[in-house]
């Protein structure tokens, strides 16, 4: 595995392996990397004959009251990790080399950026479609995965992508979790042990919802009363938000007709976790 840590010496690997004619995945991540992280890796192993991971933990998605400085970071153990995968290429650039003295850019993707994460997070998405739309330029790849467990994310990507014509793939990749059903997250590592069980109420949450659309409930009020009562039994949990919305606008809906978006944020100890699920009518 090559690591790559200047933005030129990316985009001339790129340029040399697409002249070769082949095809050149991108897994972005943050680091702190987890067995969700590597499914993805394997996915764009899968999709490309080069796959490329870049490692970079972005500060412009932080707010300043977030937890970038204390973002866990552990270079060694994920370059073994990508290594034993098979990658190609990690990218790992400073902050410097992507954000040099006197950067101005800003992409901004309005409607999708405004409700859930957005609403809580302002100025969040903007840093995340402006470096996954630098990475797009530096990597050049012809395919890009990302995890559906950052749902929002992933539709912000895929209208990136439409509405500037990035010639880009956008796969969504399910969500992988932990046996008992939380979805693997970097930030899991903020729990102790009482948390690690507490945070099981967003997917018990997820699943009781789930089921009371299979049981008949079409009415979008009593499905998130039910999904936040459900995270309300753990003491310790603190809502963000509970929305059910339509899965493509992410406009919240009032009644079930087709399927819908239950997307969760919740607050457990110093972590702040998401999760979703696609129910179905
Ligand atoms: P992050 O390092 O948290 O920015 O995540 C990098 C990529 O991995 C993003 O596309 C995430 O959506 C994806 N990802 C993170 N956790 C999971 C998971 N549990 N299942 C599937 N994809 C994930």
């Amino acid at each position: 595995m090559v690591i790559v840590e200047q933005i030129s010496e990316m985009q001339r690997w790129s340029d040399a392996e697409r002249r070769q004619g082949r095809r050149i995945a991108l897994v972005p991540t943050m680091g702190a990397l987890h067995e969700g992280h590597l499914s993805l890796v394997r996915d764009g192993k899968m999709r490309g004959d080069r796959v490329v991971v870049s490692l970079f933990v972005n500060p412009t998605q932080f707010a300043p009251q977030e937890d970038f400085a204390g973002y866990p970071r552990d270079f060694e153990r994920d370059r073994r990790l990508l290594d034993a995968e098979g990658t190609d290429v990690l990218f790992h650039p400073a902050p410097q080399e992507m954000y040099p003295e006197g950067f101005d850019a800003e992409i901004e993707i309005r409607d999708l950026s405004a409700p859930l994460c957005g609403a809580v997070r302002p100025g969040h998405f903007k840093g995340v479609a402006t470096v996954v739309a630098k990475l797009f330029n530096i990597v050049r790849p012809h395919v890009a995965i990302f995890g559906c467990k950052d749902y929002q994310q992933l539709q912000i990507i895929r209208r990136l992508v439409r509405d500037l014509n990035f010639d880009v793939e956008i796969i969504g990749h399910p969500t992988v979790r932990e046996p008992d059903g939380l979805a693997m997250s970097s930030r899991n590592a903020y729990l102790n042990s009482e948390e690690r069980k507490a945070a099981l109420c967003l997917y018990r949450s997820l699943r009781h919802a789930e089921e009371m659309v299979g049981c008949g409930e079409r009415r979008g009020a009593a499905i998130v009363a039910g999904a936040r009562a459900e995270i309300a039994r753990e003491a310790s949990a603190r809502i963000d938000y509970v929305s059910l919305c339509d899965p493509e606008s992410l406009r919240e809906i009032d009644l079930v007709q087709d399927a819908v978006l239950l997307a969760l944020a919740v607050r457990i100890g110093k972590a702040r976790l998401i999760d979703n699920m696609i129910l179905k009518p």
